[in-house]
């Protein structure tokens, strides 16, 4: 069995955005994450796949906490994620993460949603807030529809918040989780396209996605989990084209 190491090529001249080191998780007795080790380099976009129940989710939960690993260290932008509480709050703020199912506030404007986190963590001032929100609704293309509820508009239209929201924190890292994956086929595009113009601004990403496309237009590297490791990982071309182990080759005939 293969276990890669995962080191971003320019790692060591870049700055490291985040380092993760044998990484072990439990769920129960479950085995979820087994000796993950991934380094993503600032400004380096990442794309993560891999079968259902591979520990994708898992994995990049665990860069900002919303899961706790067991085993190994993780450090986000050379803040190390131990048990200091003032560590995990930093690393929060700095991490942005756009989830499947958008997590909107229902009761919120697009407005409010954009603003909520912003005045009340990093206490911008209202008037701030909402002139940064407007110009990243803008930057997403919904300009025009702050002061909706989420549930008026469409799915990828709520996506595009969801993203717009996590800018607005100004985040140095951004987590996608299957973004587009609980999207009607016609607004999968609108979100890889503003996902792409975020990419090419040389935002630091990792994306869990199953959109092949995606990952050959913007990653610098993709990163195959199955059963809770990574198996592979290598630029789109090497992996697409030269799969080295059957898991990486069965899993790509299933969604190229
Ligand atoms: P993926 O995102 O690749 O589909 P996940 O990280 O969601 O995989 O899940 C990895 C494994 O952990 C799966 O077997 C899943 O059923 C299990 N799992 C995920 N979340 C939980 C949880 N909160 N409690 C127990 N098991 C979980
Ligand atoms: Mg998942």
């Amino acid at each position: 069995m293969t276990i890669a190491t995962t080191v971003a090529p320019a790692a060591r001249q870049q700055g490291v955005a985040v380092s993760m080191q044998k990484i072990n998780k439990w769920y129960g007795a479950m085995h979820v994450l087994r000796d993950v080790n991934l380094e993503v380099a600032t400004g380096e976009r990442v794309v993560v796949c891999g079968p259902s129940g591979s520990g994708k989710s898992t994995l990049i939960r665990c860069i900002n906490q919303l899961e706790e690993h067991h085993e190994g260290q993780i450090v986000v932008d050379g803040i190390s994620l131990d048990s200091d509480a003032k560590n995990l709050d930093a690393v929060r703020c700095e991490v942005g993460m756009v989830f499947q199912s958008f997590n909107l506030f229902p009761h919120l404007t697009v407005l409010e949603n954009c603003t909520l986190a912003p005045m009340l963590v990093r206490h911008v001032p209202r008037r701030e807030a909402e002139s940064l929100a407007r110009s990243y609704l803008e930057r997403v293309r919904i300009p025009d529809q702050a002061s909706k509820y989420p549930g008026q508009l469409s799915g990828g239209q709520q996506q595009r918040v969801a993203i717009a929201r996590a800018l607005c924190m100004k985040p140095k890292i951004m987590l996608f989780d299957e973004p587009t994956s609980a999207l009607d086929p016609e607004m999968v595009k609108e979100v890889l396209d503003t996902m792409v113009s975020l990419a090419k601004d040389g935002m630091t990403m990792i994306c869990v996605t199953h959109e092949m496309g995606f990952a050959r237009e913007v990653a610098d590297r993709v990163v195959f989990m199955d059963r809770g490791e990574i198996v592979e990982s290598g630029s789109p071309d090497e992996m697409f084209s030269t799969p080295k182990s059957d898991r990486l080759r069965t899993f790509l005939g299933q969604v190229l």
